[in-house]
């Protein structure tokens, strides 16, 4: 069971919420090449240790938020609204 900390519900079951996915920094449209916008948009560096994800509160508050996940023990270190701009890996 991985227990999600929400901002505005509490801990919660992650069965509660939608996995969004890892987050990655967005590459620039106008500068990038095709096959480094095919990466950003499909390929997962799928870590295993501590990672950002975003996951959607579906059964609850409906919101997006940021979450540090350690993939192997999945220990959240926080969970934050994901309106909120952070720093991107
Ligand atoms: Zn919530």
């Amino acid at each position: 069971m991985i227990l999600l900390p929400c901002p505005w519900c509490g801990p919660r079951d992650s069965d509660e919420f939608g996995y969004i996915g890892e987050i990655g920094a967005r590459p620039d449209p106008r500068t990038t090449t095709p096959e480094e916008w095919r990466d950003y948009l499909y390929m997962r560096r799928n870590v295993a240790g501590w990672t950002t994800e975003r996951w959607y509160h579906r059964m609850g508050c409906r919101r997006y938020l940021t979450v540090e996940r350690n993939t192997i023990s999945n220990q959240v270190r926080s969970a934050t609204d994901a309106a909120v701009q952070v720093d991107e890996p």
